[in-house]
């Protein structure tokens, strides 16, 4: 078992008006095999913590920790962070103009393993995963995310996921602009992947509807860069009749 901990973490940013703290002091640990919910308005800090955890450099952590199984992740570079086991994947997946999918996954794979995956058996798991979640077998040969659509973004994504079997998931947003049948298949793909790896999810979401695929065991909401409330899944529940106008009342910031 893998422990991702997040112990009091202070994250500002640079604004035009100077340094904005953002995330006030967030503590989270995810064991490998759970699956938590991290919910909240829009602006309370949900994707600033999944850009911390994957590196992002305009985010600077000015106090607290985060440790993959006591390593120190924000010592490491972002690619030691993927090699480490942490997958994330971003709001709004970058285009890799000139790069097939098929180069850029088996490059990817074997930087994140160290080796490089058997041929055969790899482009048989490729085949069989991109079958799954539904993505045409052309897409193999076309450039990294270049024309996809969101929908197909998010697909890439979770393939991604499927293939390179991280021990932790940051999925931030994944359900943003999917259709419902969209959205099964990308479920589908995080649960296998949860299944068959004993993974632990980050699961970001500003919308319950997910939940209905997706089942966490622990629901965190996010208010003003800080949690606001934990449970379990009957807080989810809580969310989807109430939204989060009870939060926002006694954050006394506007969003
Ligand atoms: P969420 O994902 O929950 O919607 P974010 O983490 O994206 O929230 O944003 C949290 C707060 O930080 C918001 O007030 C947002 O405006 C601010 N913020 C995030 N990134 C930047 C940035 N690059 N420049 C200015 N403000 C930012
Ligand atoms: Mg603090
Ligand atoms: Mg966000």
């Amino acid at each position: 078992m893998s422990t991702l901990e997040i112990k009091d973490l202070h994250v500002s940013i640079e604004t035009e008006q100077g340094v904005k703290e953002i995330l006030k002091g967030v503590t989270l640990t995810v064991k490998t095999g759970e699956t938590h919910a991290i919910m909240g308005p829009n602006g309370s800090g949900k994707s600033t913590l999944a850009s911390t955890i994957a590196g992002h450099p305009r985010y600077t952590v000015t106090s607290g920790s985060i440790t993959l199984d006591g390593e120190d992740v924000l010592a490491m570079s972002v690619d030691e962070r993927a090699r480490a086991g942490l997958f994330l994947a971003m709001q709004y997946p970058v285009e890799v103009p000139g790069v097939t999918m098929t180069n850029f996954l088996r490059t990817a794979k074997t930087a994140i393993d160290g080796n490089a995956p058997a041929i055969r058996s790899w482009t048989k798991e490729v085949k069989e995963a991109m079958a799954q979640l539904r993505i045409d077998a052309d897409f193999a040969q076309r450039n990294v995310n270049e024309g996809f659509s969101g929908g197909e973004k998010k697909r890439v994504e979770i393939l991604q996921l499927e293939l390179f079997k991280p021990k932790f998931a940051i999925l931030d947003e994944t359900d943003s602009g999917l259709d419902v049948d969209a959205l099964k298949v990308v479920s589908e793909g995080v649960n296998r992947a949860h299944a068959a790896g004993n993974m632990g999810t980050l699961l970001i979401t500003h919308y319950t509807r997910i939940l209905r695929y997706i089942k966490p065991e622990f629901v965190h909401v996010f208010v003003d860069g800080k949690i606001a409330e934990q449970g379990g899944p009957e807080l989810a529940d809580r969310l989807e009749e109430e939204g989060y106008d009870r939060y926002l009342a006694g954050a006394g910031t506007a969003v």
